[in-house]
């Protein structure tokens, strides 16, 4: 099955040993592309200065903008006629970039994913509704394929519709979910609308969120209100998609799975490594794939290796939860803020309802940071006084936490569209200078 015990628990001695011969037969294919040709030629390093496994500290990095410089062809590795697939990376931040894969590429993705759900109760009696996007977004197929490798019942429902998914969950008895957090919140709202509990009237007991930071917070309720166990999923296109890193029963952080990736954790100023336990950049270096393996990519994803052994008994490393990215922290009057801080603060209020936004403007030449928070219903059935109250509690709350204090505009559920995609939760109107 897929608990693949041998690689899972492998001695940590054995698993470097492991990582070492995939690195130095990566760096050779990697090599044959026109891109690394280029980039090693002119750094002047090659395959051969890589003996052991700290020396991979002196290849250079790969940058979202080597990709798009190479963009679309110049990382490939492999004849075109043995690429089987393309994925694209959504642009959460800038143009996309597009990745590719050969069918061994596609087995060793979907492997991945059922390690993954195998390792927190999936099994083939289970009915698995993927409410991911399919399409260019890698959360939709990745997840599909391994489902089907782990052979449960996949139901390819997509992402919105939110009625019909609901309807789906029903009808097929769904006990197992993966979505993107925000979408998860959403749909809890609808849940509300129809006047059903999914506690009550569904089957569901496990739920796979990821693709966009969230906080344990935000876990606690998505498991409360569905009445599921919910395991953090962690993956980015460019290393395939979901499956890099994925939670164990013990909920306590992701194996990154070492076997496939090599993991370096770097500050993103000095770009030196940092000790475990301490946070920075997540770099990446695929080690089984063929069409397109990166090497020491800058993920921009920002967390920490756990010190420590997992009692599961795996010996694959565990990331933090990813507290956000290094390039969508923003700063005001100064300060700097990730979206995670105030998601972190508000998830705490039980007033709060499922969504928010923050709104930066400029003022007189000032920053103004405004939060729209969507409340829970029956808050707006109270008196004009209590919400008052409650506004200037959440407005205390956020102001302990960012050490300045923010405007908080309390709305009503279902204030936000409904996104397409990730959760778009900052939008910065402010003049700049320097643009
Ligand atoms: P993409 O490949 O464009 O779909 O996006 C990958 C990015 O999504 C990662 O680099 C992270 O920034 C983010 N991401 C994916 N999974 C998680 C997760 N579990 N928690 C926080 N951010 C995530
Ligand atoms: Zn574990």
């Amino acid at each position: 099955m897929y608990w693949e015990k041998e690689i899972e628990t492998m001695p940590v001695s054995e698993l470097k040993a492991l990582q070492l011969q995939r690195l130095q037969h990566t760096l050779l294919r990697a090599l044959t592309s026109p891109y690394y040709r280029r980039m090693y030629q002119a750094e002047g390093v090659s395959a051969d200065d890589v003996r052991t496994l700290a020396d991979v500290q002196r290849l250079p990095f790969t940058t979202k903008q080597d990709l798009r410089n190479g963009y679309p062809y110049e990382f490939l590795t492999v004849a075109k006629e043995e690429v089987v697939r393309l994925h694209s990376s959504s642009g959460t931040t800038g143009q996309a970039t597009v990745i590719f894969h050969t069918a061994h590429d596609i087995a060793d993705w979907a492997n991945l994913i059922a390690r993954c759900m195998y390792m927190t109760g999936a099994r083939k009696s289970d009915v698995f509704q993927n409410m991911s996007g399919y399409g260019m977004f890698t959360g939709g197929l990745g997840f599909h394929y391994g489902a089907e490798k782990l052979g449960v019942l996949t139901v390819p429902a997509g992402s919105g519709n939110s009625k019909r998914q609901i309807q789906f969950m029903k009808d097929f008895s769904t006990t197992i979910i993966h979505a993107i957090p925000s979408y998860a919140l959403h749909l809890f709202s609808v849940f509300a609308e129809l006047g059903m509990e999914p506690k009550r009237d569904l089957h569901l007991k496990i739920g796979y969120l990821g693709a966009e930071p969230y906080t344990e917070h935000t876990r606690r309720r998505v498991e409360e209100m569905f009445g599921v166990r919910v395991y953090n999923s962690y993956g980015l296109s460019e290393m395939y998609g979901p499956g890099v890193a994925f939670e164990c029963p013990e909920q306590n952080g992701m194996h990154i799975w070492e076997d496939c990736f090599l993991v370096e954790v770097i500050n993103p100023q000095t770009l030196e490594p940092v000790p475990d336990g301490e946070e920075g950049e997540l770099v990446l270096t695929a080690l089984s794939r063929e069409a397109m393996p990166l090497i020491r990519y800058r993920t921009r994803d920002l967390t920490m290796i756990l010190p420590g052994e997992c009692p599961c008994g795996r010996t694959h490393k565990r990331i933090a939860r990813i507290k956000g990215r290094s390039d969508d922290m923003f700063i005001v009057k100064g300060v700097n803020v990730f979206p995670m801080q105030v998601e972190a603060v508000l998830m705490g209020i039980p007033e709060v309802g499922t969504n928010y936004q923050i709104v930066l403007e400029t003022q007189d030449f000032m920053d103004v940071m405004t939060v729209k928070v969507e409340m829970r219903g029956e808050v707006f059935t109270g008196d004009v006084k209590g919400l008052q109250t409650l506004q200037h509690r959440i407005t205390t709350a956020l102001k302990s936490e960012l050490l300045f204090t923010p405007h908080v505009t309390l709305v009503e559920p279902g204030s936000f569209p409904e996104a397409q995609g990730k959760a778009v939760r900052v939008i910065d109107h402010r003049m700049r200078n320097e643009e």
